[in-house]
């Protein structure tokens, strides 16, 4: 017997990623937005993805949901969102698993290390288990079900099984990070890191520019040089340098500067908990505060910071 799949939070993310595992299982299967027309959105474009004699299904809330699945996934915005999802006594999910011991549920928000600890533990204690899985890749790497999937769980045993079952349906690279809570430090220490080498590499390239430097000769010597990184030599911020990158198309598409306003704020909030110094990650979490506040940059992608830099600058 195939197991049933629930997904919950059909975004940006969440709708290709479950339109994928949809496809690729063929399990029954189970959705749910605080959306309803997201939801009802997904069943009617399933009609044409889903295998014969496939059901695929709305529930009323995560409770209902979670009443009817073996494996649930989950794909919100942020900590808040997971918490009442997951423990809200009247519509959660652990009130619709309770007494069924084998329900596993992974989480691929991106979320605070604390709550992801918190809300698996609460899930553990009540017999059941929860993976955190973030993801990296945007919203092309889930339409084309190669995200890379930062894991933490229980045991190894656990990893593989939803490694098996589940991720390999919906990414390319899925790595086991430890114990639950640490995908999240994974995904937010990168993240942190890409954050600040972006600040970097459009501070770099618009100085290079105003001294004279033409920004292709500019960025084609940094990327031989010990200054190359992923934000110069394959997102390189300025435009012009590099074709398909959304710097080439006024920053549409990517990655928006609040997520990544968010991410760098949850970085800072871990080094803060952990008692550790990011003296760069808070810096870059204040710029992209300031840049995501700005209503010309809320929805552009994160390497924008080098417009905003050469916006606010004395010309
Ligand atoms: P999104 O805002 O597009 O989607 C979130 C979905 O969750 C929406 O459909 C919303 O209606 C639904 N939702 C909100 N609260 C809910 C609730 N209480 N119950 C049920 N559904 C609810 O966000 P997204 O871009 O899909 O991102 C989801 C997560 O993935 C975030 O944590 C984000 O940081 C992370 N992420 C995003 C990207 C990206 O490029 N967009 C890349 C990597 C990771």
């Amino acid at each position: 017997i195939q197991p049933t799949i629930g997904f919950v939070g059909l975004g940006q993310m969440g709708f290709p990623m479950a339109a994928n595992l949809m496809k690729k299982t063929g399990s029954p299967f189970v959705v749910f937005d605080a959306f309803p027309a997201t939801a009802s959105k997904f069943v009617e474009n399933a009609k044409d993805l889903k295998a014969q004699n496939q059901s695929v299904s709305v529930a009323a809330t995560p409770r209902d949901l979670a009443a009817q699945c073996d494996v649930i996934v989950t794909m919100l915005p942020a900590g808040p969102h997971v918490k009442s999802v997951y423990l809200d006594a009247e519509t959660g999910l652990l009130a619709g698993i309770k007494g069924r011991n084998n329900v596993l549920l992974v989480d691929s928000s991106t979320i605070d290390v604390a709550t992801s600890k918190h809300v698996a533990e609460t899930v553990g204690n009540a017999g059941a288990v929860m993976l955190d899985a973030p993801v990296s890749g945007g919203t092309l790497g889930a339409e084309a079900g190669t995200l890379t999937f930062m894991v933490g769980s229980p045991s190894v045993t656990t990893f593989n099984t939803v490694k098996d079952t589940i991720l390999v349906h919906m990414g390319k690279n899925i790595v086991h990070c430890g114990t639950v809570g640490n995908g999240q430090v994974a995904k937010i220490c990168n993240n942190m890191m890409l954050g600040i080498s972006m600040v970097a590499a459009s501070e770099t390239m618009n100085l290079g520019v105003r001294l004279g430097m033409d920004p292709k000769l500019l960025a084609g010597i940094i990327n031989t040089s010990s200054g190359r990184c992923w934000s110069t030599d394959t997102y390189n911020p300025c435009p012009g340098v590099l074709p398909n990158v959304p710097a080439s198309r006024d920053y549409t598409g990517g990655f928006g500067t609040s997520l990544m306003a968010k991410d760098l704020s949850l970085a800072v909030s871990a080094a803060h908990e952990s008692k550790s110094t990011v003296t760069l990650g808070a810096v870059a979490h204040q710029i992209y505060n300031q840049v995501s506040s700005q209503k010309e940059f809320k929805n552009k992608d994160f390497s924008s910071v080098y417009k905003w830099l050469n916006d606010n600058q004395e010309k």
